[in-house]
């Protein structure tokens, strides 16, 4: 197993309602907003319902929007609506027709009419709407057009760490805490991952959950399996080592049928090593394992590492069987073609300034296998 933390914790989701049992893969999160942020989006707002509790009406025309439930701005704000990811082009433009500064109106329209200006806005500040409506303080949104220009907050997906076969009840998800730096030193948080690293124990969380029957351990439950989990790719294989304790019986048996590399790639102190690396660093064992050991791989996290993760392992098989490349990809299709390239990807995460490093006991390789050990007790 190859692994790679940033700041990450661990979570219990216990399950309410009728959730099915098992083939629980993913748990979809419907996150809602911090409520700081949405008291001081509403302080910058014009035409507000008449009380707090008003149930805020929002049609533009002839569009009505029955997708939103009748409820307060507040509550709108706050679990529906998206108001953490940067405005779109439609909110400017909109921003533009909200103030009467014509410097304002003038730094708007470069920004929705000027592609690279836009560009550099959004890579400098990250801009959540807030951000946007104290760079622009002269413009005074009505609170119910604005809203029907938002979109609605998307769900996000989590891999689910646990197995029915101990916790039936409970669904244990392993989060990266999201935060990072933008270009001009700003500080920006993931929206779900914060909430879920900040929510009281006992919240009722929304939820939903699904499977992905095409990133489960082999039915051959002697068939050898290589997991590499970059970040928080660990998730899932939480699940599948508690599932091969149990068919071994113990921990302590998976233990000795179990080689362990770690990596840590943003340690300022260390070394620099990325699961890429620990693959070549395998030499011939893995090609060996998925040529000639019907070996099962199975690769979580990151599209953007999960590709070179691929190009690792392909130069590993080309060079250890001194293939062409040509051959060595035609083998990966093969592996993929015999269900034997398991992906579960995460999709891209850019790479910014993260603003936590892991916990300190995460940082040496000793305390990572201790952690590792710990998730077994
Ligand atoms: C099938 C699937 C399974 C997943 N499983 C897990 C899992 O088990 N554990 C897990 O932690 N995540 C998992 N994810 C990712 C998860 O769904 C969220 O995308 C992630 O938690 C970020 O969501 P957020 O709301 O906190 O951040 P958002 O509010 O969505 O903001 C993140 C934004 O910041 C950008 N960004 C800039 N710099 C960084 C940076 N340094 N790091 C990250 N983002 C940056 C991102 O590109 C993104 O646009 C999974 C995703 C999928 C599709």
């Amino acid at each position: 197993m190859f692994l790679y933390l940033v700041n990450t914790v661990s979570i219990w989701l216990c399950k309410v309602g009728a959730l099915p049992h098992s083939n629980i893969d993913h748990a979809g999160i419907c996150p809602s907003n911090p409520s700081e942020l949405v008291t001081r989006i509403i302080s910058r707002l014009d035409n507000l319902p008449s009380s707090q509790d008003a149930a805020v009406q929002l049609c533009t025309g002839e569009v009505s929007f029955a997708r939103w439930p009748c409820c307060s701005l507040m509550e709108l704000l706050l679990r529906y609506l998206d108001v953490s990811a940067p405005p779109s082009t439609t909110v400017l433009e909109y921003l533009i027709n909200s103030t009467i500064d014509q410097n304002e109106k003038h730094r708007l329209r470069k920004l929705v009419n000027d592609r690279e200006a836009c560009g550099r806005w959004l890579e400098n500040y990250w801009p959540t709407l807030l951000t946007a409506l104290n760079q622009f303080p002269n413009s005074k949104p009505d609170a119910a057009t604005l809203c029907s220009l938002l979109p609605k907050i998307q769900a996000r997906f989590y891999s689910v760490s646990s197995t029915p076969m101990t916790r039936s009840d409970e669904l244990q998800l392993t989060v990266s805490v999201v935060q990072f730096l933008t270009q001009n030193d700003g500080k920006r948080y993931g929206l779900c991952s914060n909430y879920l690293n900040e929510i009281p124990l006992g919240t009722m969380l929304p939820c939903f959950v699904r499977s992905a029957p095409s990133f489960r351990l082999p039915d051959d439950k002697s068939a050898p399996v290589i997991l590499v989990g970059p970040g928080t790719g660990i998730a899932p294989f939480k699940g599948f080592c508690d599932e091969m304790a149990i068919e071994l019986h113990s921990f302590r048996r998976v233990n000795n049928h179990f080689k362990l590399r770690v990596g840590f790639s943003r340690e300022k102190d260390q070394r620099k090593t990325y699961v890429q690396d620990l693959i070549r660093e395998e030499g011939r064992s893995i090609p060996i394992a998925l040529m000639e050991h019907g070996t099962h791989l199975y690769v979580c996290g990151d599209v953007n590492v999960a590709q070179g993760v691929e190009k690792a392992v392909m130069a590993a098989i080309k060079q250890h069987y001194s293939i062409t490349e040509e051959k060595a990809e035609k083998f990966l299709l093969t592996l993929r073609d015999e269900d034997r390239y398991h992906e579960d990807l995460f999709g891209v995460l850019y790479k910014t300034t993260v603003l936590k490093s892991c916990d300190g006991n995460l940082k040496t390789e000793a305390g990572f296998r201790n952690w590792i050990s710990s998730l077994f007790n």
